[in-house]
C-alpha cells in the first residue's frame, strides 16, 4: 500500500486532461500502484461528466464512462484488449506507462553514469515548461546517497523499485516524494536492492555545499 499520493490539484489535472505530458506520466505510472488515487481519478472524472452535462443542458446524457472521457477530450477506453507494446528486455517490469512511453519512442534510451552508484536514463517525454526541468529515470545503488541539494523548482520521485529515506521520510515501491526550493535533502537509498524512481523537475538542481557545487561543474546531475 502506497503512503506518499499525488496532491488533490495534480489528480485534478489529470483527470480533466489539463496536466503536461510529464505530470500525466507521472500520474498514470502512481495509478498503476494505487487503487486509492485511481478510485479518486475516476470519481473526478465522473463528476468533470456531470458538470459538462449541466453546463451543455443541449447535450443527451452520456451514456457510458467512454463518452464522459470523450466528453472531457481524453482518449477513449480501448474496446478490445490492447497490442502489448514491444518492450525491450532491459525494460521489462517497469510500469506500463513508462513502457508505452519507450515503446512509442524513435530512440532507445540509455542509462548514463552520473556518480559512483548513481545512474540516470532521460525519458522521451516532454519536460515541463522551465529552464533545466527533466523527465527520467534514476537508479541508486543500495546504500548510495545523492549528495545534500536543493532545487529552483519543483521535484517529483516516484519509486519504482527498492526504496528511500531523505530528510522528508521513507519512500517505498508507488510512493511519490515531492519537494521544492524550501527543502533541502540527500536521499539515500535502502539497503538490498538498487531504488529505481522516475523522477520529474521543473527546474535544475542545485547542490548544497560548496564542493558539491564545485562537483557539479564536472557532473552533471
Ligand atoms: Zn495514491
Amino acid at each position: 500500500m502506497t503512503r506518499h499520493h499525488p496532491d488533490q490539484a495534480m489528480l485534478l489535472d489529470y483527470a480533466s486532461g489539463a496536466a503536461s505530458e510529464a505530470e500525466s506520466l507521472l500520474v498514470a505510472t502512481h495509478l498503476t500502484y494505487c487503487p486509492r488515487c485511481r478510485s479518486e481519478v475516476d470519481e473526478l472524472e465522473c463528476l468533470g461528466g456531470t458538470l459538462l452535462d449541466s453546463i451543455e443542458p443541449s447535450l443527451p446524457a452520456p451514456s457510458s464512462c467512454d463518452e464522459v472521457l470523450d466528453r472531457l477530450g481524453r482518449e477513449p477506453r480501448p474496446t478490445s484488449r490492447p497490442v502489448p507494446p514491444q518492450v525491450l528486455p532491459q525494460f521489462q517490469g517497469l510500469p506500463r506507462p513508462i513502457q508505452r512511453l519507450l515503446a512509442a519512442s524513435d530512440r532507445v534510451p540509455a542509462w548514463r553514469r552520473v556518480m559512483a552508484g548513481l545512474d540516470v536514463l532521460d525519458l522521451p517525454a516532454r519536460p515541463p515548461e522551465g529552464a533545466g526541468s527533466m523527465v527520467r529515470l534514476m537508479r541508486l545503488q543500495p546504500g548510495v546517497a545523492v549528495p545534500q541539494h536543493t532545487h529552483r523548482g519543483e521535484e517529483f520521485t516516484l519509486v519504482l523499485a527498492g526504496g528511500f529515506s531523505d530528510d522528508t521520510g521513507h519512500y517505498q515501491v508507488g510512493d511519490i516524494a515531492s519537494c521544492d526550493g524550501s527543502i533541502s535533502h540527500r536521499p539515500a537509498a535502502d539497503l538490498g536492492e538498487p531504488c529505481v524512481s522516475l523522477v520529474v523537475t521543473t527546474g535544475p538542481v542545485r547542490l548544497a555545499s560548496p564542493i558539491g557545487r564545485l562537483a557539479s561543474l564536472f557532473v552533471r546531475v
